[in-house]
């Protein structure tokens, strides 16, 4: 099954205590797209200006991601977003963002997308998730992302929130589910984002993995232990990326799949962030991330204390 994507395709400029690159493909729609894409066919919709370089979007095309969703303006200029890592590479300072063709995009779903069953609102002006959101006849399971830079400002807090009563899947980091419920704790913090709708908060906690809090429960999906991190720009969406894609090929939407497909998210955001840009994803096999899923199990498994039977 295909998953519908819409979210920035960016030209980003970044530092890291590991290297430093200038205006490299990134954006949450593009590392969405190449993160599912092995798992799942992805169409996606967002907007590009002429800067772009062709090399990019055959990159996108390359992988089987669905372009017809994908408009160039050719007057514009390409989203671009500048940022800094420190050593706690956890937290991402934004130096500069410019929406450029973001600004006026207005998405017209071509119309082979509108039936798509899995779709994923990457982080991207509120506004502009729920006009998709709109045109997509009957979706099966929807997943959210967004950002401080969206829960900031009420005005785009306020679309935010029309749209998490839509989404049965909010994806958000640690720091951003505190900014947009006022709640320190995660788990009161959680609840207070499932009683406007949503069926589970999946909370991202960078080098600590993810925790998913649902009306069934808690899971906890460790993050893949690597020994060389370069970049993390990105782990978010790649980490959405596994997870919906491995959701839209198993249709498991049970709290069992949400769980499995957490750890296909852990798996295939750790490709992302060995190497700076969307390298990482580009080296990645389906071969390789089912070696580091057993991987994972392995190293979070342990024995209950109950004698056995
Ligand atoms: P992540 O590290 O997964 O949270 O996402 C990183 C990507 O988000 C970068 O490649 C940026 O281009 C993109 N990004 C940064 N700020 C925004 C924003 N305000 N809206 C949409 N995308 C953004």
């Amino acid at each position: 099954m295909p998953v519908l994507v819409i979210g920035s395709i960016a030209l980003d400029s970044l530092e890291t205590p590991f290297g430093k690159v200038e205006d490299v493909l990134g954006g949450a729609g593009s590392y969405f797209s190449l993160a599912a894409s092995v798992l799942t066919p992805v169409r996606l919709v967002g907007v590009i200006g002429a800067d772009l370089p062709e090399r990019y979007v055959d990159l996108l095309g390359s992988r089987g991601v669905d372009l017809q969703g994908l408009q160039r303006v050719n007057n514009g200029k390409t989203f671009r977003w500048a940022g800094r890592y420190e050593y706690d590479m956890n937290v991402a300072h934004t130096l500069d963002t410019q929406l450029n063709v973001f600004g006026d995009f207005q998405p017209q779903l071509p119309p082979s997308y509108r039936d798509t069953d899995y779709v994923y609102l990457a982080n991207i002006t509120p506004r502009l998730q729920l006009d998709v959101l709109d045109q997509v006849e009957r979706p099966r399971f929807v997943g959210l992302d967004s950002m401080n830079f969206w829960i900031g400002n009420p005005e785009t807090k306020r679309d935010l929130t029309e749209v998490i009563k839509r989404v049965n899947a909010v994806f958000m980091n640690d720091a951003e589910v505190r900014q947009f419920t006022g709640k320190y704790n995660l788990f009161e913090a959680a609840r207070q984002i499932l009683d406007l709708g949503p069926q589970v908060v999946l909370m991202k906690k960078g080098e600590h993995g993810a925790v998913a809090v649902s009306r069934e429960g808690v899971f906890v999906a460790a993050a893949y232990p690597l020994e060389t991190v370069k970049d993390p720009t990105g782990a978010g969406d790649s980490f959405a990326g596994g997870f919906m894609g491995q959701l839209a090929s198993s249709g498991d939407t049970s709290w069992t799949g949400i769980k499995r497909a957490m750890v296909f998210g852990s798996v295939i955001a750790s490709f992302a962030v060995e190497a700076f840009s969307v390298d990482g994803l580009l080296q990645m096999t389906r071969e390789a991330i089912h070696e580091r899923y057993e991987m994972l199990r392995q190293v979070t498994m342990f024995e209950s204390l109950a004698p056995r039977a």
